[in-house]
């Protein structure tokens, strides 16, 4: 939106109502994998090494929920896993973050309409925020969830 400049709001979301729908890659692959259902919905699925193991990790989609899956591997609790793109293999490590509660890198998730979700590559860390990019600043006026829902 030329002429607009775009507002960065981080938004806490402490209810486990949301449910991720379309996250992508800084490439534009699309995550969320249908195949594979956590609660109902389709996870997102990521490639995931940890020390020498590689192997696949389905998140739950419902933002603040954890049910993730592990295919391939196993990640002790506290273990520092890595996250990659399984189309194109791009790192998802947030360079320019650090999780607030434990110092752990963070991967990053890109949404449809330039929001991104945030979450602590810690195993066992719950820490994790999305951030929404809004020209017109509506999502300052409401954090309504049906709101937000139309950015995910
Ligand atoms: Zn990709
Ligand atoms: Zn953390």
């Amino acid at each position: 939106m030329p002429g607009k400049e775009k507002v960065q709001i981080e938004v806490e979301i402490s209810s486990k109502k949301l449910n991720v729908k379309h996250v992508t890659c800084p490439n534009g692959h699309q995550l969320c994998c249908d195949s594979k259902k956590i609660h109902g919905h389709p996870s997102i699925k990521l490639k995931v090494r940890y020390k020498e193991q590689d192997g696949f990790i389905y998140l739950d989609p419902i933002y603040g929920s954890y049910d993730n899956v592990e295919e391939g591997l196993s990640i002790p609790k506290g273990g520092v896993a890595e996250f990659f793109c399984p189309e194109c293999g791009v790192s998802l490590t947030d360079h320019a973050d650090t999780c607030q509660l434990c110092s752990s890198p963070m991967f990053v998730l890109e949404l449809p309409k330039g929001g991104i979700v945030e979450g602590c590559l810690k195993k066992g860390c719950i820490f994790h925020k999305m951030k929404i990019v809004d020209a017109e600043q509506q999502i300052a006026r409401s954090f309504e969830n049906n709101t937000l829902e139309s950015y995910l």
